[in-house]
């Protein structure tokens, strides 16, 4: 692994908060001041593809990074966006088997429960 990707990898798997990746690009420039918005950006991007971390892609606002590749299941703030994780590893529940089962004639690559709601900061704030 090159120096660099190393330290996208190291800076991602430093928080659990969910970083985009202008966020990956800010923290990976307190190590490498001289790195570039594409390099990183080219980075995370190799690492998810080799399996080091995964992307959380919400569609029409930016996607979230996580080092944390295991099966999770994640709850983001409709208002600031914000993502954490849930503090749960449990097997597919039998709801999600069924489901599965149900799609008849596709084969089920992956599945995605997502949990949105206000974060207690921005519950405060309301
Ligand atoms: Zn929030
Ligand atoms: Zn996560």
């Amino acid at each position: 692994m090159t120096h660099q990707r190393r330290a996208v990898l190291e800076a991602l798997a430093s928080v659990d908060t969910h970083p985009t990746a202008a966020e990956v690009y800010e923290m990976v420039r307190q190590a490498l001041p001289d790195v570039s918005q594409g390099t990183v950006y080219r980075n995370l991007r190799k690492l998810i593809e080799l399996g080091y971390a995964q992307e959380l892609d919400y569609g029409s606002g930016a996607s979230h990074f996580d080092a944390c590749v295991e099966p999770h299941y994640h709850v983001r703030c409709t208002d600031c966006g914000r993502v954490a994780d849930l503090p749960i590893h449990s097997e597919p529940t039998p709801c999600i088997d069924e489901a599965r089962r149900a799609a008849d004639g596709w084969t089920i690559s992956e599945h995605r429960v997502e949990f949105m709601g206000l974060c207690p900061g921005c519950r405060k704030s309301e």
